[in-house]
């Protein structure tokens, strides 16, 4: 079975992202770039499949600008056995990416699809689902729990209160949620290994899609700032200090 994983290149959680100064982007020029945390936890189920023997062949896939090579040798580093560039300097809608992963897809005659739950950046969680319904595959979003067996996968999802397990039949879309593993860290070894192994590169435009833009941004905003808040002595000054505040009732 093979597996592709899209790895997405992201802002580095840890940075403190600040809207460009036309407020249509953010200032990423310098700002650190890593994979989108839920597709190193995708990318961990998959390894993991294959360490079990489940999976033949786990393949990162990237659609983005060429410095995405930087996070497909990460991938390498702890266990894609293939990494594949879909080079493009236009940042594509979810829409477009799930076209372009379900024509890699379908090439590769791939059984699963294991994406993360959403992309930290845009927070769009929309990739896995159009993905699923361009190949006509079953689909279990958010999964923490993820069994394969005979053509069968197994998952639990995390729903609202709880846990939701259903199964489906293989070819199928998984997206990972942040409970399903625990990423490894890449070994030094590995990662010296992965510098050496190469990179598939294809230019978008080779594909042939037709990837029409259907959403048009208009503003990236930073929220408002938060109001100090007071340190009350008593319950007696809480009320007092709640009676002037508009739209409390009590
Ligand atoms: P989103 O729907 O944009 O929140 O992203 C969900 C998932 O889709 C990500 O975790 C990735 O697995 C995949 N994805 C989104 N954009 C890209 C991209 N440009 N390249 C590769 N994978 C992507």
């Amino acid at each position: 079975m093979k597996i592709i994983v899209p790895i997405k290149r992201v802002i580095d959680h840890a940075v403190r992202v600040r809207p460009s100064a036309d407020g249509r982007s953010v200032e990423a020029a310098s700002a650190t770039m890593a994979i989108n945390p839920f597709c190193e936890i995708a990318l961990e189920e998959a390894v993991r499949l294959k360490e079990q023997g489940i999976a033949s062949e786990v393949i990162a896939v990237s659609i983005g600008e060429p410095a995405a090579q930087e996070q497909l040798k990460a991938a390498l580093a702890v266990g894609a056995d293939r990494a594949l560039l879909i080079s493009t300097e236009t940042a594509l809608e979810p829409l477009a990416v799930a076209r372009v992963l379900a024509h890699v897809a379908a090439e590769e005659g791939v059984e699963l699809a294991l994406l993360g739950k959403q992309a930290i950046d845009s927070d769009d969680n929309q990739t896995g689902q159009m993905l699923a319904a361009l190949l006509g595959w079953p689909q279990a979003t958010f999964a923490s729990k993820v069994q394969i067996n005979e053509g069968t996968a197994t998952v639990t999802r995390e729903v609202d209160g709880g846990l939701r397990t259903l199964s489906m039949p293989l070819p199928a879309v998984i997206t990972a949620d942040l409970r399903l593993n625990e990423p490894r860290y890449a070994r030094l070894p590995d990662i010296m290994k992965a510098r050496k192994k190469p990179i598939e590169q294809r230019e978008l435009s080779s594909l042939g899609l037709d990837l029409p833009s259907q959403v048009e941004l208009l503003a990236i905003e930073e929220p408002q700032p938060r109001q100090a808040g007071v340190v009350v002595e008593s319950v007696d000054e809480l009320l007092e200090q709640l009676k002037n505040v508009d739209k409390v009732i009590l």
